[in-house]
């Protein structure tokens, strides 16, 4: 649990009655860039979370205070009410609050203290953490009768509709509903899902290789733009509709579609496959399948970089490694690693310590934590 400092509450929120939300961030073990064309994914939590602590506040005046952006972005100002988005971050609080009004839900002006352990834009979902942690301290505060699901939802139309960010509903599901030691395997298309117990012989680490994205930047949209492109040259709903028969249609594509759609339709086939391997103890074949996701996460769609391959290399010519990939939605961020047990440590440190060394890269061990 992120811990608020005693000092900081007091300091911002004075004496008065003071809840706390807290969601973690989550790592994606496999389904990458299948969330927003109803296909399938399979995330986990973190063991850092983002925690935030609100106070009724009746001026009209709302304050949200984060030690996570730089000093002078820190505190923010905002209206319940008056909601109108600013492109900070002010608007994954604000927007809280005009998706639960939105939904019917009477809310309160309130002040909000914002910890996070969850490292901003590397690929482990800061950004859902937030609002999810946000939602829950608002629905016990102003004591609202919505349960994980449906907040789950809200929390993702703060990013999509309040912020304006195309987001698939991967992040708010598994921030709100993933639990430690199991993965949730989720379909993204009737929102169906089901935790799987992760076996006690293999670990997962995780390494943020301090190459920073931003979903609000082109290229994630880009990705979901072609996405879209090769669905309808394809006449189907969605890339998941196309028959055994149909998926050779994806070959008369022009190049950079075909890719794209390859990606989407090979990467739902290895959801499955790892959700079998998970059931079957196989950590040797989920571990195949998370060098398969990379290579086509490189080579398909085409959102890693050339430092993030070389980090997937390294931990794969690491001992004890069963595979490795790219992890989030790309373009810099994380890479996980699936070891066997007890060595995660070892192998995450051999990583980052090379990442270090030969690339010239800040990057961070986050699985296992280190405290
Ligand atoms: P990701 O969710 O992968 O970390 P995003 O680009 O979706 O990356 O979200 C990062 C953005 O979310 C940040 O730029 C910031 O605006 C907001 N954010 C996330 N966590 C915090 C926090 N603890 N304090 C303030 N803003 C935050
Ligand atoms: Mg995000």
């Amino acid at each position: 649990m992120t811990e608020i400092p005693h000092h900081d509450i007091i300091r911002h929120l004075g004496h008065r009655r003071t809840v706390i939300g807290e969601a973690p961030g989550r790592v994606n073990l496999i389904g990458e860039h299948t969330d927003y064309s109803g296909g399938f994914v399979l995330p986990t939590v973190i063991p850092q979370t983002t925690a935030v602590a609100v106070a009724a506040n009746a001026d009209g005046a709302s304050r949200a205070w984060s030690a996570s952006v730089p000093h002078d972005q820190q505190q923010v100002r905002f209206v319940v009410g008056e909601e109108a988005r600013t492109s900070t971050w002010v608007d994954y609080v604000q927007g809280a609050t005009a998706v639960l009004r939105a939904a019917g839900h009477r809310v309160g002006g309130f002040d909000a203290v914002i910890r996070s352990e969850v490292p901003l834009g590397s690929g482990l979902s800061s950004s859902a953490s937030l609002t999810v942690a946000v939602l829950r301290a608002l629905r016990d505060l102003f004591q609202l009768h919505i349960d994980d699901v449906v907040l789950a939802g809200l929390a993702r139309r703060v990013e999509t509709d309040f912020i304006g960010v195309p987001v698939g509903v991967m992040d708010p599901i598994a921030c709100a509903l993933g639990a430690a030691n199991h993965a949730l395997f989720l379909d993204t298309r009737d929102l169906s899902w089901q935790l799987v117990r992760i076996p006690s012989t293999a670990e997962f680490a995780v390494i943020n290789s301090g190459i920073s994205h931003s979903h609000a930047t082109g290229s994630y949209r880009q990705r979901r733009q072609e996405c879209d492109a090769a669905t309808r040259a394809l006449g189907v709903h969605e890339i998941r509709d196309l028959s055994e028969y149909g998926q050779r249609r994806i070959e008369q594509l022009p190049e950079f579609l075909r890719k794209r759609a390859r990606h989407i339709v090979s990467e739902n086939a290895r959801v499955l496959a790892a959700v079998e391997a998970l059931r079957k103890r196989d950590m040797a074949r989920f571990g195949v399948l998370m060098d398969e996701s990379h290579a086509s996460l490189r080579d398909d769609y085409e959102i890693s970089l050339p430092q993030i391959d070389r980090m997937v290399e390294i931990a794969r010519s690491q001992r004890g490694v069963l595979g490795a990939r790219i992890t989030g939605g790309g373009f810099g961020g994380s890479i996980v690693v699936l070891t066997l047990a007890g060595q995660a440590v070892r192998v995450a440190t051999a990583v980052a310590q090379a990442a270090r060394d030969e690339l010239g890269l800040r990057p961070q061990v986050l699985v296992p934590p280190t405290k």
